[in-house]
């Protein structure tokens, strides 16, 4: 849930959620209609299909307790080198990599002098950060590095006079120099087919059984006017699994 979303929006679902879905079993036996349903608006819902399948992956080979090897990881749905390696450190305290955007920043600033991370996490990044990192307490160390990115050496107000590294910052001794790249500007989401995608799964959790492009189309506060767009959407929620097309003609969500 945490991928992409602030932990402020995540809460309130995570709990509902938890409190719905204690077990990988529970949630693994639940119909995938409900799963997006329970995901409401957290956004990139494709998440949540897989965070399902994840969740029949772990009951049918691993009965039902999340796996801490590394490759059993990786085989599920959904989970990625920075999630696998969150999983090791936080849920079976194993020294693991997990170099979010606010580590990556927080070491290319200290070691490196530079203002933010580039691109995709490096090779030579994780050689680094496997280098410098202590042979005891390595998930405290990683926590902390995370929590000191998100509350101290943000990406546009460090606030270097209160931070713990100040005096040996590779970066502030170089007179704190601006990035190399200008950060990535987040594509804007208003108009965008993320939204129209959005709008119709609301349709579908909230409104309506089924729809096709006519109801999008027609009079009810999801309307979505660019029926390109509209049909992109469609085509786009069926083939993530997020909904199936009926005999019908009609779109729905998934049993
Ligand atoms: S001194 Fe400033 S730039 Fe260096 S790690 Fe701390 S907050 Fe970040």
């Amino acid at each position: 849930m945490l991928q992409q979303t602030p932990v402020a929006r995540v809460l309130p679902t995570w709990r509902a959620w938890m409190n719905r879905w204690p077990t990988p079993a529970d949630l693994a036996a639940s119909p995938t209609s409900e799963v997006i349903r329970a995901w409401d608006r957290l956004g990139y819902p494709r998440r949540a299909i897989r965070l399902h399948r994840a969740a029949q992956v772990i009951v049918a080979d691993h009965g039902g307790f999340v796996p801490s090897d590394l490759d059993a990881l990786l085989s599920l749905p959904g989970v990625g080198e920075y999630t696998a390696g969150a999983v090791r450190a936080f849920a079976f305290d194993i020294p693991a990599l997990t170099l979010d955007t606010n580590v990556r920043r927080v070491l290319a600033r200290y070691l490196q002098g530079q203002a933010l991370p580039t691109g995709q996490v490096t090779r030579a990044e994780r050689e680094l950060t496997w280098s410098i990192m202590p042979a005891d307490g390595a998930t405290k160390w990683m926590a902390g590095l995370m929590e000191l990115g998100a509350l101290v050496c943000t990406a546009k107000k460090p606030d270097c006079n209160h931070c713990p590294l100040v005096t040996n910052c590779a970066w502030v001794a170089a007179g704190s120099p601006p990035p190399v790249q200008p950060p990535r500007r987040q594509p804007q989401y208003v108009g965008s087919d993320r939204q129209a995608r959005g709008h119709i799964l609301a349709m579908l959790r909230n409104d309506v059984e089924a729809l096709d492009l006519n109801t999008v189309r027609a009079g009810s506060d999801y309307v979505w006017a660019d029926e390109a767009q509209a049909e992109r959407a469609l085509s786009g929620l069926a083939s993530d699994g997020l909904i199936n097309l009926r005999n019908d003609g009609k779109y729905c969500l998934p049993n």
